[in-house]
Formats: structure tokens, sequence, C-alpha cells
């Protein structure tokens, strides 16, 4: 952002310099160029004069000289200064593509790891993660292509449910709520059990589109309202109220009411996304697809790489990152909605716990990761001189409970 908002801030120079540039000339060329005009009519009645006449050729009387000679000064004179203005101009476009080139042209090579996306398991992963993509975008020829030249098994009834997602959110795009109706009629029970508003936001639209479409048809407005008395939480009836108070401004028009709000509101995106959340979540998929997603948090994580390379390069420090780790070298601070899961940081090594490292809960309730675990059981065997590892019994860090090592449970986060 900082990025853009540099470039902006160049761009807007520009955009002022040429402002000023166009405020300033334009009056002078349209000047010039009245005059001259002006100058073409005279002559052209002169030389259609001389004609009908017959008096020979045609001469320029002291007076015009005078004029053509002060109209092609004031052209000089205006040509030299937009010139001069236009090279004034060239700084700053020259600034404007310096800044660009600094803060968008970076080389990403020196954080790109293409081994860590080689081998067929891993291509046949990012296939599919552009396959699904393509499935929510509703490009199903698109996606049945990949997996075609890819090579790629993809399992049909895996693109069905989206094709209907995708044919009920087309309808909705047509201003057309039935389809979706009869989605969510289908689907009641499960949408009940997600506290889901959808089929009542269907049904209000619905209404609202009604009264804008034949607002004097009050018999089919109350008869459509009837739909309501299903929906019954607290908020569904308040809102249901406002719906109601509608039909009192009927023949005064909704647009001059104080309902007026009601009807401006752009509903049919908002209806849009429930339903797509909806959908997804009864398919058991996340809203945005795991490629809208990575596309998120690479755009936050590219920036602050990229700074902790140049850094690592000025500081001469060796390679941290590289593909054989699973983890950044360092923490990328993503929007609450991308946080998926939590993680435990070992107290004792201060590492990210693994899936060969992971965190283990002593009898006492104090967690550790396992690694600390064995290397706190073989200190405890020197100091002992114990011979068995399983027979030592462990010092808890932070209390003084003991314990055998065994007993520590792994936890799964
Ligand atoms: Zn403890």
């Amino acid at each position: 952002m900082d990025a853009c908002s540099g470039v902006d801030i160049e761009l807007d120079k520009v955009q002022a310099k040429f402002t000023a540039i166009r405020q300033s000339s334009i009056p002078g060329i349209d000047e010039v160029l009245q005059v001259l005009e002006a100058m073409k009519s005279d002559l052209q009645r002169n030389a259609a004069l001389v004609e009908s006449e017959e008096m020979g050729t045609a001469t320029l009387s002291s007076e015009q000289k005078l004029s053509l000679k002060l109209a092609a000064t004031k052209a000089k004179d205006t040509a030299s200064k937009v010139s001069q203005q236009h090279r004034d101009v060239h700084p700053a476009i020259s600034r404007l593509g310096k800044v660009i080139d600094r803060v968008f042209t970076q080389d990403f090579n020196v954080i790109n790891c293409p081994e860590s996306l080689e081998g067929p398991d891993k291509t046949s992963k990012v296939v599919e993660a552009i396959m699904e993509h393509l499935y929510r975008q509703g490009l199903l020829e698109v996606a049945h292509r990949l997996a075609e030249e890819a090579h790629v098994q993809v399992k049909a009834e895996k693109s069905l449910p989206f094709l209907e997602m995708n044919s009920v959110l087309q309808s909705l795009a047509d201003k057309n709520v039935q389809p979706a109706l009869q989605w969510a009629e289908k689907h009641r029970k499960q949408l009940e059990e997600r506290h889901s508003h959808l089929e009542y936001k269907l049904h209000k639209l619905q209404f609202l589109e009604l009264l804008k479409q034949c607002p004097e048809n009050t018999r089919a407005l109350l008869e459509y309202s009837r739909k309501f008395q299903n929906f019954r939480s607290t908020e569904q009836i308040k809102d249901i109220q406002k719906l109601m108070g509608c039909l009192l401004f009927l023949n005064y028009g909704i647009d001059r009411s104080p309902y007026r709000d009601l009807v401006n509101q752009d509903l049919w995106m908002d209806v849009g996304e429930t339903f797509t959340k909806d959908a997804c979540a009864l398919m058991g998929l996340s809203m945005e697809s795991p490629l809208t997603v990575c596309l998120k948090i690479g755009c936050k994580a590219i920036p602050v790489l990229l700074n902790l390379k140049t850094m690592m390069v000025q500081q001469h420090v060796g390679e941290i990152w590289t593909s054989s780790k699973t983890e950044l070298p360092i923490e990328i601070d993503v929007s609450p909605e991308h946080l998926y899961h939590s993680r435990f940081t070992c107290p004792i090594l201060r590492q990210q716990s693994t899936e060969k490292n992971p965190p283990m809960r002593l009898n006492c309730g104090h967690v550790i990761s396992k690694e600390a675990l064995a290397r706190l059981a073989i200190s405890t065997k020197y100091k002992s001189q114990l011979r068995s590892l399983e027979s030592s019994k462990v010092k808890c860090p932070y209390c003084p409970s003991e314990q055998i090592p065994s007993d520590a449970k792994r936890l799964f986060l």
C-alpha cells in the first residue's frame, strides 16, 4: 500500500501539471485559431472579389499585412510557450517512471522456491487448486481442459455441486430469485442448523422487487407478505415490520418515504454473497477458493520476504530460508479471516511445533515440545546416572511436579 501511495503522489503531480498546461494553453491556441480563421475567410473573400471584378492579381492591403504579421507572431509565441510547458512536464513524468521502477519492479527470483512445487504429487495439487477455483467461477469447461492437459484425474461428481451453485448465481445476477429459493427450500434443514438468513433474504428481495415493479398491486404484495410468517427471529421480525411499513406509502411513493433506504439497498449483491457462503459451507468448503486465499496471503507475504532478503544481503547473512524448511523465517501478519488454526511455540526451544516435534502435555498441565521433553529426559538421565530413560522421572521446567516422560500426552491443535 505504501508503494501504491508513493506512486499516487507522483501521479497526482503529473496530472496537476497536465491540467495546468491544458488550462493555460488551450485559450491561447483557440485565440490564435480564431484570428487565423478570420484572416483566412477575409483573404478568401478578397480573392473572390478580385476574380469577379477581373482586377488581375490580388494584393493585400497594408492593414491585412499588419494583422497577418501580428497573427503569425502570436502563433509563434503560443507555440513556443506550449513547447516550453511540455518540456517542463518531462521531469515529473520521468520521476513517476523511476518511482514505479523502484517500488514495483522487483526481482522475485530471490524469494522463489520452484523446487517446493516440484514432483507429481505437488503438481497435481496445484492443478486441483486451480480447477477448484475455476469451478467456483463457473468455468467448468476450462477446468476440464486443464485436467486433460495436465493428465489429472478428477471425479465428475466433484464439479456437480459447483455447476448448480453457478447456475443459481447466474440467475441471481439476472435478478431471478426462484432457483435460489428452490435451493434454499431443498436445504432448509441444513440452513437452519447454520442459522442462515438466506431464505428470508430471498423472500425479502422478491417482496421488494414486487414493490418496485408494481406498487399499485397491493393484493399481490399482501399475498406475498404471508411468506414472512415462517420467519420469527427477533431480527427478522423487526425487518418484517419495516417491510410492512412500506405498504403505507405505496400511493405516496416509497422513494420519498422514510423507507426509501430499503429499496435503495444493493440487496442482490448481499444475497449472492450469502448464497455463496452457505452453498460452500454445505459442501464443506471455505467461501474463498484456496487459490484466492494463497494469492491474498502471498500479496501480504512477498513484500515482507523481499525486505527480509534485502536485509540479509546487506548484513551478509547466509541462507536462512530454503524450500526444505516448512515454515517461513518471519511471521507474516495476515488478516484474522485467514488465520485457520492455533500454533504452538515451545517455550523451551522457542520453535514452532511441527508434525515431527509436536506439543506434549505434561501431567501437571504445562506443555512443551516433544524434542524439549526428550532433551530434558536425557539431561535428567545424565544427572541421576540412571540407565533407563523410561524409569527416570523428569521435572517440569515450570513447576515442581515430576513424571515419567512416556506419560506425557501429545496435543493436537
Ligand atoms: Zn508443570
